[in-house]
């Protein structure tokens, strides 16, 4: 992306969309009664006061009635119902992962098979955005964990602690191209939730070999354990080799969230934030997701950047717009054309 000398004022940036991942799929209820929902009637009002508070995009994972992470597709159609029902015009951006926790003590914490996260494909009603990852990780959730900041919860048990260490993103060649061909057949959105520069290269290959025709929704997602660690000068990395025309927002973990975020919002950029991503404030203790959202819509307006409502949030994402090949896909995200045969040099972008 670039800069020049006046993208830093907001009247130049385009208005904030403030993701929420307000489910915490790797938090157990107990870990933080007040603010993990339970019951399907909970979990829809926790997207209405993320909404009314002031998020757009709601990154969303279900729960069974017992409080356990939800592998069930039926469940996401019951929420995704409820949600669009109740706020129409908030973004559903559903995790891509489905449920990563473990079956139970002791178990290896997962993301679920090929095959049943293609299914994601035939949610109904239609999510807005299915977050993709791009090549197989390791996702060690608990490698730039502290200690003290998680004490008492689910995942300071060994079992726990141990299962989300060894988990992997498995997300290899075969699969993502198969699984952008049926959300581009849906006409659902991905989201890419990219683990460093490996998986937007990967990204940029795709696009030019035309696999992926649409807009491009990046998450870097700074969480180190086999990801980016939340080193701004990653995130900073990111960012200049992002295409200039994507819609680019930072993601990363327990106290790193808040001055990422920060550094998103000051370069034009956009937020995440929700207990999926941490369930403290900067001083150690419990914060809602609620609360991040209204942190950071105040600091939206220190900055004199707008927050975005969720139909100009649809417009920033251009959601369910899709491109008619390669060429356009690079044009409309502003990357350099593919080179024809015989050119030499970079090839331009027409002006
Ligand atoms: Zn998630």
């Amino acid at each position: 992306m670039q800069f020049l000398d006046d993208s830093l004022h907001p009247e130049n940036q385009d208005k904030v969309v403030i993701t929420v991942a307000p489910y915490g799929p790797e938090w157990m209820p107990a870990d933080f009664p007040e603010d993990i929902p339970v019951t399907m009637e909970e979990q829809v009002q926790k997207a209405v006061d993320c909404y009314e508070a002031g998020a757009t995009v709601l990154h969303l994972h279900v729960r069974e009635p017992d409080g356990s992470g939800s592998k069930r597709l039926s469940k996401f159609n019951e929420l995704i119902a409820g949600v669009r029902e109740a706020v129409p015009d908030m973004i559903i951006q559903v995790g891509g992962s489905i449920s990563f926790a473990p079956e139970g003590d002791g178990e290896a914490a997962k993301w679920l098979s090929d095959d049943t996260r293609h299914m994601l494909a035939e949610l109904t009603p239609k999510p807005d955005q299915v977050t993709v990852a791009i090549n197989t990780v390791q996702m060690n959730i608990m490698e730039v964990m502290e200690r003290q900041c998680i004490e008492g919860t689910s995942l300071a048990g060994p079992a726990y602690y141990a299962a989300y260490s060894e988990m992997t993103v498995p997300a290899g060649p075969a699969w993502v191209e198969e699984h952008l061909k049926r959300l581009q057949a849906a006409n659902i959105q991905p989201h890419f939730q990219l683990t460093g520069l490996h998986s937007l290269e990967t990204l940029e290959r795709l696009v030019r070999r035309g696999v992926y025709r649409g807009p491009l929704n990046l998450t870097w997602v700074g969480i180190g354990g086999g990801f980016d660690g939340p080193n701004p000068i990653n995130a900073m990395e990111f960012v200049r080799r992002a295409p200039d025309g994507a819609c680019v927002t930072l993601e990363s973990l327990m106290r790193n969230v808040l001055p990422i975020n920060m550094m998103a919002m000051a370069m034009g950029l956009h937020p995440r934030c929700g207990i999926e991503d941490t369930i403290v404030d900067q001083s150690g203790r419990r914060m809602t997701s609620v609360a991040q959202i209204r942190q950071l819509v105040r600091i939206a307006e220190e900055l004199g950047r707008e927050v975005a409502n969720g139909r100009e949030a649809r417009e920033i994402y251009r959601i369910g717009v899709q491109y008619k090949d390669a060429e356009e896909t690079l044009r409309m995200n502003g990357m350099a054309p593919n080179r024809a045969p015989g050119q030499k040099n970079v090839p331009l972008r027409a002006a």
